[in-house]
């Protein structure tokens, strides 16, 4: 059995070519998929009784299933889904104003291991399909009715670990015949995989790269992103700087505050000389503690302190107000905890 969703209208022309059937075909089954989220073939209700007959007896369009939900006072809802092999993963629907931002995981675990992340405690199980990701986007309008707006890939996984499945996922959901979104609205957020990164600036469509930074030196970054001991800070300012040049496009950069690890003044000014002048955006996130890692959030007053000192240097920050902590919302914690 094939599952259609996760196939692409090249995949889906293949195949109903193979199915003696029009090219036109491949459209219409691929809008039932993406826009109008079926999951039976009797609902394909614009191709005849014996395709849909023809297409259930190869093909299936597979649901990944609901285990846990948490909702958060604000409006957060955060889902632990189940994959056809067991595999956990979680996704987080964030609402703010009009925008209905899907939170989305590309991978099962993930392996880079960063000290403060619970999705690092349980290691990497595996990459998810195309089909695995979309379908997440899916699942979340279909539970909460309404229909999602942006997507960033900052749920569990490294995004750039599995560079194919992602790239295709994001394509399916910008695609017209697809969900339909604008590449502007999907961010991808990487660690830092450097030979990714310069891949992903070759990309047709212009979806946002946010980097996970973190630390402006090696010895703090060494040990909060371990994967910089193969790609140091320098090496990863490098593709930064060729991918902003190239795509003439912002990088945001992503940097956790955590207490006397990455928030002293020293990094503050460091960070500020070696992003000045960059096309780049700096997003300050107060830590969600995650109780193994004896890591703590800073203070307001030095989040406040490090934001001042970027902007002194010209940098535009952000500090990200924060949505769910009282659901665990930091990706991997939900899972975390059902696990124990
Ligand atoms: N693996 C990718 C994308 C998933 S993590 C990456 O690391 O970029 C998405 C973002 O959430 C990253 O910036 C990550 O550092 C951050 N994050 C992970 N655990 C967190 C926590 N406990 N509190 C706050 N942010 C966290
Ligand atoms: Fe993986 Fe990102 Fe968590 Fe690091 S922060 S362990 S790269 S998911």
């Amino acid at each position: 059995m094939i599952n259609l969703k996760g196939l692409d209208l090249g995949e889906l022309q293949a195949l109903v070519s193979q199915m003696e059937e029009a090219p036109y075909r491949a459209g219409q089954i691929m809008r039932w998929i993406y826009q109008r989220d079926v999951e039976h073939f009797d609902e394909m209700t614009d191709l005849s009784k014996e395709l849909r007959h023809r297409l259930s007896l190869c093909c299936r369009i597979e649901r990944i299933q609901v285990e846990a939900e948490e909702r958060s006072a604000d409006g957060t809802r955060k889902f632990l889904f189940r994959l056809h092999d067991g595999a956990m993963i979680e996704a987080v629907w964030i609402p703010d104003g009009a925008r209905r931002t899907a939170c989305v995981s590309s991978q099962a675990g993930c392996g880079i291991g960063c000290p403060f992340c619970a999705t690092a405690l349980g290691g990497l199980a595996r990459n998810l399909t195309a089909g695995e990701i979309v379908d997440q986007v899916l699942a979340l309008s279909r539970l909460t009715g309404e229909r999602i707006t942006h997507v960033v890939f900052m749920g569990m996984g490294e995004p750039f670990a599995n560079y194919q499945q992602v790239i295709k996922a994001a394509r399916l959901l910008t695609d017209p015949l697809g969900y339909g979104l604008g590449a502007r609205h999907i961010t991808i957020s990487t660690s830092g995989i450097v030979p990714a990164i310069r891949r992903f600036a070759q990309e047709k469509r212009q979806f946002v790269l946010a980097v996970s930074l973190h630390a402006a030196t090696d010895d703090v970054r060494d040990f909060l992103v371990p994967l910089n001991r193969k790609y140091p800070v320098a090496e990863l300012l490098a593709a930064c700087r060729e991918y902003t040049a190239s795509t003439r496009r912002r990088v945001t950069f992503e940097y956790v505050m955590i207490r006397d690890v990455n928030d002293g003044l020293d990094q503050a000014l460091t960070l500020s000389r070696l992003l000045k002048g960059m096309l780049c955006h700096v997003n300050l996130i107060p830590l969600n503690p995650v109780p193994e890692s004896g890591l703590d959030r800073s203070r307001p007053e030095t989040i406040h302190r490090f934001a001042h000192v970027l902007r002194e240097a010209g940098i535009a920050v952000t500090v990200r107000r924060e949505r769910g902590s009282d659901i665990q919302a930091a990706c991997g914690q939900l899972r975390r905890s059902r696990a124990r």
